[in-house]
């Protein structure tokens, strides 16, 4: 019996040694193997849309700070099969091109404000969804100073504009496609295709205006905070959405990586963090929001600082169980909620 077993385990390790020098030295099965992953890949990645229902997509839970798990602030709203972006912070068109959506569909982009951190690919979407198959000028929603940021990124890209459509041709690179259409909002309610779009102002002093954003639709909302201290506005316009995606900084971490900056003399870098305490939401105080405005689902997104561990996570999220016990989650980029029409269910990741 003992033999048995050896001259199989042999057998086995003969076929495994064989199998990795030909995949070393034969040509053919290395593309047999590509072609086969391939395939599978490209029928796995597309993500089917229901045009029913209102979704959220997490294309940037980090922020300024660098995060090898989260792009800065992004969020993906899809309402009616079109796509709609919050803010479009560094890293985050490289998300929304992994995601298997199909950026064709973006129909445009909301600022919430225009530090760094929510503006920087704005650049890189226009260019990705045109090569995705969008035409025309991108729709471009935002408070006073839209306009600025708007064109500034037009102009910058419209050298490599004329260089996709006399590398592709006009009929696969529409022209005009990587101009911007600048269009500045107060806080009055608009529609953008089927869903309804209402500007929030927030505090996120000294930069004035700051908004937040709700969107309704198909009696399914959701609230997007923007960047915050909380604020019983928001609270009060937000009432009764479905999901809240509300930023959070942890002054507990904040604090003490100021204090170590200190400790190795970087007193430059300590005082400019410890400036970013006061014009933030805690988790704690994004849990209370959540409770305040009666939503189903709070997700804590634009996490600051950057959570490198299980230690950080629990300093990070310490005290909220006590505020809301379920309910509760903590964003990572790629996560996807579906929200159908017609039930109160919120579909997670
Ligand atoms: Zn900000
Ligand atoms: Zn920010």
């Amino acid at each position: 019996m003992r033999k048995i077993i050896l001259g199989f385990v042999g057998l086995v390790v003969v076929i495994a040694v064989g199998g990795l020098v030909a995949l070393r030295t034969s040509a053919g099965l290395q593309d047999k193997l590509f072609e086969r992953g391939l395939a599978a890949r490209m029928a796995s990645l597309a993500v089917p849309i229901n045009e029913g229902s209102l979704y959220v997509f997490i294309c940037g839970a980090g922020s300024p700070m660098p995060d090898p798990a989260r792009a800065s602030a992004c969020t993906a709203i899809i309402a009616g099969g079109d796509l709609y972006l919050v803010d479009i912070g560094p890293g985050s068109a490289k998300v929304l091109q992994s995601s298997g959506l199909d950026l064709s569909r973006l129909k445009g982009v909301l600022f919430t404000h225009y530090h760094s951190d929510h503006i920087g690919d704005l650049g890189e979407i226009a260019m990705q969804s045109w090569a995705a198959g969008r035409k025309g000028p991108l729709p471009v929603y935002g408070p006073k100073g839209v306009e600025d940021v708007a064109t500034g990124f037009a102009l910058a890209y419209h050298l490599d504009e004329g260089y996709r459509i006399a590398h592709h041709g006009a009929d696969h690179m529409a022209p005009g496609s990587l101009q911007m259409a600048a269009q500045e909002i107060d806080e009055a309610s608009f529609e953008l295709g089927s869903v309804l779009v209402t500007p929030i102002e927030v505090n996120h002093d000294p930069i004035r205006p700051a908004y937040g954003y709700r969107f309704d639709f198909a009696g399914r909302s959701v609230v997007v905070s923007g960047d915050t201290v909380p604020s019983d506005h928001l609270m009060q316009i937000g009432a009764g959405a479905d999901v809240l995606v509300h930023e959070a900084l942890s002054r507990e971490l904040v604090q003490k990586i100021a204090d170590q900056l200190r400790v190795n003399g970087n007193e430059r870098l300590s005082d400019m963090l410890a400036d970013t305490l006061d014009y933030h939401t805690s988790p704690v105080e994004a849990a209370e929001m959540a409770n305040g405005m009666g939503v189903k689902l709070l997700v804590l997104s634009h996490i600051v600082p950057p959570i490198a561990n299980p230690v950080m996570e629990r300093i990070y999220l310490r005290g909220v169980k006590n505020i809301r016990t379920n309910g509760v989650v903590l964003a990572r980029d790629g996560m996807l909620f579906e929200l159908p029409q017609g039930s109160d269910e919120v579909k997670g990741p």
